[in-house]
Formats: structure tokens, sequence, C-alpha cells
């Protein structure tokens, strides 16, 4: 199958536009604006919106189907969070307009930073980082800053359990922290001895996703905290999975110092495609002083008459700002209207949900795939995309067949600690029905992977692109108009 480009759909004199008589006296534009060469199609305006829909099509979003993505927590974005976002007011505010004309926008990130601190169990909240990578950074800051305002600089070590996500790492290195591995053990857990063995007067912190990465919950979190407390160390914790928590376990509570939300994965903002992606920040007491600023506060309490005047406010040892004006209010006015619509029960209910439908799948699935860290999980579970008796197939082959089925793959070959992972996420928002039609469709593939090993190896054979090359893709990158499909298949 082969698009037609644009430019191959021009024809000259076509255009899709028509300018209102002028009104106003004509002025020259800029010198260097104007450029002639620039291959512009020339097209009507259905056969640009015709292209675009088209294109749009040949890809797989969480409002065509299921999006077991681990770690990403793909669920629906409910389109009444578009609609609140859309609203003249919010969307049209400008961020140099003066506080007093943008009250309501002030009164909705106030909101949302105590809901995120009642949720989280912090004393601080931040709003600006722009996704979760960032607010990892804003936190590393954090714990750094504080370190260096108790004449601690000497702590530049950061640990990091081998079940972390990529970012956790990247993050310590760039904010000039030495990374030290630490391993798990057998159940999936932080392992206390090696941990043990790295606490001491170099040590800044340890980043401790919770659940991490194998979809477990730490069972020892409580001796980790404690540990690390004990060594003069801060816990960072990458609140990426908090989709299993919510209503049910405060990260605050467990005495984790810092922490980031992923408002793109547990709140329901859309993702995937690049974003924009919202990352806020919560801190124990401790750390409220150093939270990049401005913050969101009340400056004039309100009375029965009047609503509180907000204003922003710098904190005493802030950081310094993060992000360019307040971060990406569009994503929090959509985490806020879900929050809002789901209200305190239904916070909680998701996780519920999430929990059950990630160990209904890994119940379904546990006789056929193994699952090597195999007891009751959270929100996600990790699953061998393998077999011993047929080594030829790979996690990889399992997830492009997935994708003759309408689905797409889990997330493979992480967390590196199991082979061929296959990291399943089905998230809350799926019925019964559809965690029924993909577990099926495992099954199947687990019989095809020995009935008919060749149709895995080919797959996938129904998407408008076929198997990619992957390392050509990579090292040939072709982003611009002239991409065709068929350029990228190997068929
Ligand atoms: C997604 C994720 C991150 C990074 O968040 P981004 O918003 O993608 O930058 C960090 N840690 C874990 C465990 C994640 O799943």
């Amino acid at each position: 199958m082969s698009e037609p480009l644009l430019c191959e759909l021009s024809v000259p004199g076509r255009v899709g536009f028509r300018f209102p008589e002028v009104d106003v006296p004509q002025a020259p534009l800029p010198e260097g604006m104007l450029r002639q060469e620039l291959p512009l199609p020339e097209l009507y305006e259905v056969d640009v919106v015709r292209h675009y829909t088209r294109l749009s099509q040949l890809n797989h979003g969480i409002d065509i189907g299921f999006y077991p993505l681990g770690s990403c927590t793909m669920k629906y974005n409910p389109k009444v969070n578009e609609e609140v976002a859309r609203l003249p007011g919010f969307a049209h505010v400008h961020p140099l307009q003066p506080e007093e004309t943008v009250q309501g926008s002030l009164a909705l990130m106030y909101q949302l930073q105590e809901w995120l601190k009642e949720i989280g169990g912090f004393a601080g909240v931040t709003l600006q980082p722009a996704a979760g990578a960032q607010g990892e950074l804003t936190g590393v800051l954090i714990i750094r800053a504080y370190h260096e305002a108790n004449g601690q600089s000497q702590r530049n070590k950061i640990l990091i359990p081998d079940s972390a996500h990529g970012t956790n790492p990247a993050t310590s290195a760039m904010s000039g922290m030495r990374v030290v591995e630490i391993k798990s053990d057998g159940r999936g857990n932080v392992d206390l001895e090696a941990l043990r063995a790295e606490c001491d007067e170099s040590l800044a912190g340890l980043m401790l996703t919770n659940p991490n990465t194998l979809g477990l919950f730490d069972e020892n979190v409580e001796e980790v905290v404690r540990l690390v407390h004990a060594a003069g160390g801060l816990v960072y914790g990458d609140g990426a999975n908090l989709n299993a928590l919510l209503g049910i376990v405060r990260p605050g509570d467990l005495g984790i110092d810092v922490l980031h939300y992923n408002l793109h994965k547990t709140f329901s903002t859309p993702h995937g495609g690049g974003g924009p992606g919202s990352g806020p920040v919560g801190v124990a007491e401790k750390l409220v002083d150093f939270l990049p600023g401005p913050l969101v506060d009340i400056i004039e309490p309100g009375d029965d008459e009047e609503p509180p005047l907000y204003g922003f406010v710098y904190p005493k040892k802030s950081i310094g700002r993060v992000k360019a004006f307040h971060g990406h209010f569009g994503m929090m006015a959509r985490a806020y209207t879900y929050m809002r619509m789901h209200g305190k029960e239904g916070m909680r209910m998701i996780s519920e949900y999430a929990v059950l439908n990630a160990n209904y799948l890994r119940a379904r699935l546990r006789d056929v795939y193994h699952v090597p860290y195999d007891r009751i999980c959270m929100h996600e579970f990790v699953a061998e995309g393998r077999w011993p008796d047929i080594p030829d197939i790979q996690a990889l082959d399992i997830a492009k067949r997935l994708m003759d089925f309408g689905f797409h793959p889990p997330t493979n070959y992480f967390p590196l600690i199991v082979h061929d992972a296959l990291m399943i996420e089905p998230t809350e928002t799926e019925s019964l029905q559809n965690l029924d039609a993909f577990a099926d469709a495992m099954i199947k593939i687990a019989e095809e992977a020995r009935s008919n090993p060749e149709l895995l190896k080919t797959a996938p054979h129904n998407t408008p692109v076929g198997r990619v090359d992957e390392v050509k893709a990579a090292k040939e990158l072709v982003l611009c108009c002239g991409f065709r499909s068929t350029d990228l298949s190997s068929k």
C-alpha cells in the first residue's frame, strides 16, 4: 500500500483558502519572509483534509483499540477533559496576563496542587515540569540543593534499582550525580543487603519506583526508606506507576521525600506522539522551600461574599524555574477535570480496577507465558516472550503478531531484568470482553508459535506498514514529507 504524497497531488493554481477583501492599508512583508523556492503543494482543502485523515487512520491509538503498553498507562482519555480544556476562558489566556485577570485559571492550578498533595501525601507541589523525566530532574536538583544547604555537598551518589525506568539514571547523571545500580532480589524487591552496602557518607538518595517496573509493590518499602534515611539520604519516588495506588497508599506516608506524578498517565491527559505531558513534583515539608517558583497560592483569603485572591509566590530557597511560564496548563485543566469527574470514591476505584484487570490477565496467561516474578501484581505484570522449546521465537515476533489482531503490543524488552520481557498494563478502562479478546489472541499466538512459527516471524500482515527494519529505521530516520509507508516496509 502506498499513499500519494501531497506534492504528487498538487495541481498548479489550486487553492484551499480565500482571503477576505483587504480593509486596512497594505504594507510590504519584511524582507526574506517570502521564499519562492519552497515547493508548497497546491491543493483544494478537501484534498488536504482527506490526506491527513487517511494518514491518521494508519496509526493505532487509544481511541481505536486496546493499548496495553506497560509503564505508559495508556488509559482512555475522557472527552469531557477536552471540552473543559477548550473553554475559551482557559484556552485563550495568555501567560503574561495580569494575575487579577486570570483568577479562574489560578484557582484551578491551586486546587490541582492541593489535590495532588492530598493524593501523594506531600506538603508542597509544583506543576511546572513538562513530563515525568523533567519532574525527576526537578526532584533530584531539589535533593542536591537540600544537601548543599545542610553543608553536605559531598553527598553525590544516587542509588537506582535495576528495575528502574531509564529516565532515572539519565536524570541523576544530568544532575551531576554518580549513579550506582542496586540489584533486585528473587521476589522483585530492592535487595536489602546490596542497599545496606551502599549506605554511606556519600549517599544523596535512592530513586525508587513503587510499584516497580515489574508491576510489583516492594514488600520491604518501609525498610528501604528507613535505611536510606538512617544514612542521611533522601528517597525519590518515581510516581509514574501511581495508577495502582490512588486512594489506597500515599507515597508520602511511606516516607518518600519527593515524587513526580505523570498527569498524562495517571490522570488521563493524552500522550503518545510526543506530548505535551505534565510531571508535577510533590515534596515533604523539609523540601518545600526548595521547590521551583513560582507556585500558586492564596494571597488574600475569601469570605462569604468574595472568592479568595490567588497569585504567584516564590519559595525561599527555590532551585529556580524549570519551565517557561507555568507549565502545560492545558494538561492541568484536563487532569483537574478528570479528578472532579471521579471524586474521592472514583479515584480509589480507578486503582482497584487497574490492579484487578492486570491480575486477571496475569492469571489467564501465566500457564502459557512464563511470569518470572509470579505474585499478586499491581497495575501491570511482566511475562517472558519466549519458550525454551522454540528458541527462534522472540518477544518481538509476538509483539508484531499481536498487531494483526488489532492490539497495540505491550512494552517489550523492558524491564531488562526479564528475558524477552512483555510488560502488560491493561489499565482500568478496558472491559472484561476486551481483556478476554486480548488474552485469547495471546494464547492463539502461543499456539501459532509452535504450529506455524513463520507467521510470527513475518508479522505483522494486516497493517499498513509491515515488519520494519528497526536498525535501518533508527539509523536512517525519514521524518520529512517524502515518507511513504512502503519505504519502511521490508516486504
Ligand atoms: C513514563 C515513565 C517515566 C518518564 O515519564 P515521561 O513523562 O515519559 O518523561 C519515568 N519512570 C517510569 C517508571 C515511567 O513509566
